[in-house]
C-alpha cells in the first residue's frame, strides 16, 4: 500500500502523523511511504531523515493526496483535502465526524473507507493505539507547565537564605489520563496536590501520586462501561461546585480536566467562585475545547479576572510536537497493523476495534453514532 502523510495544515499545528523510526517499520512491513515535503518539520524532523528511513519525499499537496492508497492524518480532513484524495482510497486519523457531517458526506461519495481514531475503544488490547490517552497525558503535563510559568510563586518548597517558602498548592479537577499526569507533574515539581473526580475507581490512583484525594459522597455507578464519567444530575453537580468552592481559596492553581464523553465539558467553576480566589491564582481549563469547566474560560485564550488567570488552553499536544509526534506515530502505525494484518487482507468486522472504530466502508456509514448524527441532521463547524 502507499501510505501518504500530508502536512497538517490546521492552524497552529505542529504535529505530524508519522515520524521517521516508524517510516522504517512501515516500510518493513512492506509498506510504500509517501511523504510531503516539510511535514515534519514543525516537529523537529527533517525530509533527509525521512528519506533515509526510506519514504519518498513528494512535493506538493496534490500531489502527495492523488498518490496515496491510504492517508494517515492527525487533523480531521477539510474539504480541500478530501477532495484531492483518490477516490475509493483509506483513511485513518482523528475525523471528529459528528461535527463535520458535510466532510462525512463527501468521503462517502468518494468511497473513501474512514477510521477515526476517537472510536477505538479503550480497552486493555487497545492501549498501545489509544491516541486519546497518549495525547491527554501530553496536555496533562503541559498544563501544569505552563500553570508554572503564569503563577507568581514557587512549585517547590524553598529553603534559601533568603527565608523559607512553603509549596503551591494545586488543586486537580478530573483525575482521568490527563488529570493523573497534571498530579504526578506538579508532584514532580514539589507542589501539596489536591485532585477529585466523581469516579469512586479513582480514589487510590490519586493517593498513590502522592496526591490528597478530596472527599465528597460519590455515586457508586459513576461510571460507564467503558470506564468513562456519566453525566451528573444538576443537583450533584450543584453540591460538587460547593466543595471545590471551599477548596479553591486554598489552592494557588487549578487544574481542571473534567469531560463527559461526547458531552458538553461540566461548568464546575462559576465567577462567583472565581472571585473567591486568591489574587494571583491560576485556573489551567484543559476542557476549554469542550466549553469548559469554569464559567469565564475563553478557549484559546489567558484571561485575567478578578486578579485570577484563567486559560482556555486549546490543542496542548500540539505545543510539545516532537514527542507528540513520536506517541501518536507509535499509535496510529499499531492500529494500521491490527486493520490490515497482511497487504492483501480486508478489515475484519467480527473484531471490535475494527467494528468501533470505522466510520465509512464501502460508500457507506457504518458507525451508529455517526448514523444517528445524520438523521438528527447534526451541526458542521468545520466545513
Ligand atoms: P475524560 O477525558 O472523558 O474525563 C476526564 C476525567 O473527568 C475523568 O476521570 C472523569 O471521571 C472526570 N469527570 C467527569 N465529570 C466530572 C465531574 N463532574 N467532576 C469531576 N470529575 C469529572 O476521561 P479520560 O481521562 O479520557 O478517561 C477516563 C477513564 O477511561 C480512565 O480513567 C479509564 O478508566 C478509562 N480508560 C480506559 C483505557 C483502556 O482501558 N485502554 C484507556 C483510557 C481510559
Amino acid at each position: 500500500m502507499k501510505i501518504g502523510i500530508p502536512n497538517e495544515i490546521s492552524e497552529g499545528e505542529r504535529r505530524v502523523a508519522i515520524v521517521p523510526k516508524m517510516v522504517k517499520q512501515l516500510i518493513s512491513d512492506g509498506q510504500e511511504v509517501l511523504i510531503e515535503s516539510g511535514a515534519g518539520e514543525s516537529a523537529y524532523f527533517s525530509d533527509l531523515e525521512y528519506e533515509e528511513a526510506g519514504a519518498s519525499i513528494v512535493k506538493g499537496t496534490q500531489l502527495l493526496f492523488s498518490g496515496a492508497d491510504l492517508i494517515m492524518k492527525i487533523q480531521p480532513p477539510q474539504r480541500d483535502e478530501v477532495e484531492m484524495m483518490k477516490t475509493g482510497s483509506i483513511y485513518i486519523g482523528f475525523l471528529a465526524p459528528v461535527l463535520n457531517l458535510n466532510i462525512i458526506q463527501l468521503m462517502v461519495e468518494k468511497n473513501i473507507t474512514s477510521f477515526a481514531m476517537e472510536f477505538i475503544p479503550r480497552i486493555a488490547r487497545t492501549q498501545s493505539m489509544d491516541a486519546i490517552s497518549s495525547m491527554a497525558s501530553i496536555a496533562g503535563y503541559r498544563a501544569v507547565l505552563i500553570a508554572a510559568q503564569q503563577l507568581g510563586k514557587f512549585f517547590p518548597l524553598m529553603m534559601t537564605a533568603a527565608g523559607t517558602i512553603p509549596p503551591a498548592s494545586v488543586l486537580v479537577i478530573g483525575a482521568g489520563v490527563a488529570g493523573l499526569q497534571a498530579i504526578a507533574t506538579a508532584r514532580r515539581l514539589g507542589a501539596k496536590v489536591e485532585a477529585f473526580d466523581t469516579r469512586p475507581a479513582v480514589k487510590e490512583q490519586v493517593e498513590s501520586l502522592g496526591a490528597q484525594f478530596v472527599e465528597m459522597e460519590l455515586v457508586a455507578d459513576a461510571e460507564t462501561v467503558t470506564g468513562y464519567a456519566k453525566e451528573m444530575t444538576n443537583e450533584y453537580l450543584k453540591k460538587e461546585r460547593e466543595i471545590i468552592g471551599s477548596r479553591l481559596a486554598q489552592n494557588h492553581v487549578v487544574i481542571t480536566t473534567a469531560q463527559v464523553f461526547g458531552k458538553k465539558a461540566p461548568v464546575l467553576i462559576t465567577e462567583e467562585m472565581v472571585k473567591r480566589m486568591q489574587k494571583g491564582s491560576v485556573i489551567i481549563d484543559i476542557a476549554a475545547e469542550q466549553g469548559g469547566n469554569c464559567e469565564l474560560t475563553e478557549p484559546g485564550k489567558n484571561i485575567k479576572k478578578y486578579d485570577v488567570t484563567i486559560c482556555g488552553t486549546v490543542n496542548l499536544p500540539s505545543t510539545l510536537p516532537e514527542d507528540a509526534s513520536r506517541m501518536y506515530s507509535r499509535n496510529i502505525t499499531h492500529f494500521f497493523s491490527h486493520l490490515y494484518k497482511t497487504n492483501d487482507s480486508a478489515p475484519d468486522f467480527e473484531d471490535q476495534i475494527t467494528k468501533d472504530s470505522c466510520v465509512i466502508y464501502k460508500g457507506e456509514i457504518v458507525n451508529e453514532i455517526v448514523k444517528k448524527a445524520l438523521q438528527k441532521g447534526g451541526t458542521n463547524t468545520h466545513d
